[in-house]
């Protein structure tokens, strides 16, 4: 399970990397209960402002029985992309399942490299095949968003 040590930090760095410091972004950790039932993360913006709000659930509220390991930086990496997306944002039908879908995977792609790293140097313990596999897994719809009137 990877967790931030720093969410507000690790956000900046994703956000130069990413090409979104021009947003003023902010962090919080929050328990489930204070976000939509099965998110892991939510983000709320104001597209004319540049302003966004993230919220990620700690790790300790993450369900045991989720189909996925709970990875907050990839969750961060989502919500920050819906920041790219967000002039364009579908909130309904199956443009904006595809439009999760595309996040999803390109949260993945940006963050799993460093944790197949630190998964190698950590690694005391082989992981089990179902730990494997959910490692591979390719996609979450469990983030949450929704804009703003401005
Ligand atoms: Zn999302």
């Amino acid at each position: 399970m990877m967790n931030l040590q720093n969410p507000q930090q690790s956000c900046q760095e994703w956000q130069q990397r990413l090409g979104l410091l021009d947003w003023d972004v902010s962090v919080k950790i929050v328990s489930s209960e204070e976000i939509e039932e099965d998110a892991e993360g939510r983000v709320t913006w104001v597209i004319n402002k540049k302003t966004a709000d993230i919220k990620l659930i700690k790790p300790e509220g993450h369900p045991f029985d989720a189909l996925r390991p709970y990875d907050m930086e990839e969750t961060l990496v989502h919500e920050l992309l819906h920041l790219h997306f967000a002039p364009f944002n579908i909130d309904t039908g199956l443009k904006a399942i595809s439009q999760e879908q595309a996040i999803n995977a390109i949260a993945k792609a940006l963050v799993s490299p460093k944790n197949t790293t630190s998964k190698v140097l950590d690694a005391e313990v082989p992981m089990t095949d179902s730990e494997a596999v959910a490692s591979l897994g390719t996609s979450k719809v469990q983030q949450k968003h929704e804009v703003l009137a401005t």
